[in-house]
């Protein structure tokens, strides 16, 4: 099956041809016709199945017969949790509209900012990529108007009740027009989420899909027996070994991430940390960077674990193993995304052993665990 038979535009078709997307993925198959017939949806999905561009395509779809705009009077807002996720989202929308014959003018808006840009800049948005915070924010300064919203996206909802937002959440939804399109999308069906679903949707079309998040088969997984001291240099002998290059690296704490990276750096490889004591614009700027291959070796904690889609990452390293076996999987879903292969190395001290052993059992996967005693890793 081909995007053609979807029922998008000539314009969009040819931008999905221009990112090299040929066939739809499974949710696309589902939720674009149903978007475009103005359907509410939920769809069960996580990060890495392809559920941005499920709604994206089709809300922008819709949107060329829409009239004028009063000014700062959005017409699409898609509710994200993360400041991350809002930037990864508008870029998917911008990659999208630019194809369009009408200026579509897109916004990411997130705390930890300054605020008056945002204000600025809210002239002539159409759609309102927001973290639910700011949104208010800039809602009670009258910045911008909610009253003509005509489709709403909660994205990766589970995640923004788990960080704590139904309050903001609740509060947002008294803001906004009782008639409108409803798309949720949630990587598990909670009873929060399903409490959101009885309240917001009407009669939606249910689309749940496998997330290959799960799917562990598409990933090399190895592990290394390490003492904790030995750590340090079995990831730069590993690194310089086999000259990987775009290496994702997850330690248990932002202290260690900073302490990793500098060690990194001073024996010549390219590294930088990034954590929640980091600044925004830091987080942000690392990432970008990070993803477009600037930097070697981004080492984090378990900050960039869930929703953040790296596009082909080969690498991604557990320096320390995470707590929860449901994280490990969610860490070494960073890579193997999008079809592409990837590897994930663990290492694993004495101490942490029967750990990773129950990780396994979770994972229901053996993974081969080398011994690294005997590597030459002088210099290193
Ligand atoms: P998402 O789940 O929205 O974060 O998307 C995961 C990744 O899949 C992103 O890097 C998208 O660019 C990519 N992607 C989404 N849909 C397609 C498609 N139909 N063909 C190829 N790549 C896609």
């Amino acid at each position: 099956m081909s995007f053609t038979s979807l029922g998008l535009s000539p314009f969009l078709l040819k931008a999905l041809a221009n990112e090299n997307y040929s066939q739809p993925y499974p949710i696309q198959k589902e939720a674009i016709p149903a978007i475009i017939k103005k359907k509410d949806v939920l769809g069960i999905a996580k990060t890495g199945s392809g559920k941005t561009a499920s709604y994206v395509l089709p809300i922008l779809n819709n949107l060329k017969s829409n009239k004028p705009l009063k000014n700062r009077h959005v017409k699409v807002l898609v509710l994200v949790p993360t400041r991350e996720l809002a930037i990864q989202v508008e870029e998917v929308f911008n990659t999208f509209t630019s194809a369009l014959p009408e200026r579509v003018k897109t916004m990411a808006i997130f705390g930890g900012v300054s605020i008056n840009p945002q204000m600025m800049a809210m002239n002539g948005v159409s759609i309102l990529v927001a973290t639910p915070g700011r949104l208010i924010e800039l809602e009670e300064s009258n910045a911008v108007s909610l009253s003509d919203i005509d489709t709403l996206v909660l994205d990766e909802a589970d995640k923004m009740l788990n960080l704590g937002f139904k309050e903001e959440m609740d509060c947002i939804f008294a803001l906004l027009p009782k008639k409108k399109q409803n798309l949720l999308f949630s990587a598990t069906l909670s009873q929060d989420v399903e409490n959101i679903n009885q309240v917001l949707l009407n009669q939606p079309e249910i689309i749940r899909i496998e997330s290959k998040e799960d799917d562990t088969e598409l990933i090399d997984q190895i592990a290394y027996a390490v003492a904790d001291s030995r750590k340090g240099p079995l990831l730069r002998y590993l690194i310089k070994k086999d000259n990987l290059k775009q290496v994702l690296v997850f330690v248990s704490s932002a202290f260690k991430a900073d302490g990793v990276a500098n060690k990194l750096c001073r024996n010549g490889i390219h590294a930088v940390s990034t954590h929640g004591k980091k600044s925004m614009n830091s987080r942000t700027e690392s990432l970008r960077r990070f993803k477009t291959g600037k930097i070697r070796v981004l080492v984090t904690t378990d900050l960039l674990a869930r929703g953040i889609d790296i596009e082909f990452l080969p690498y991604v390293v557990n320096y320390e193993l995470p707590r929860s076996p449901k994280d490990y999987v969610h860490r070494i879903g960073r890579t193997g995304r999008a079809e592409s292969p990837g590897e994930a190395i663990s290492f694993v001290s004495p101490d942490e052993e029967h750990h990773f052993k129950v990780i396994q059992k979770k994972m229901k996967k053996e993974v081969k665990l080398v011994d690294s005693s005997d590597f030459d890793m002088q210099g290193c």
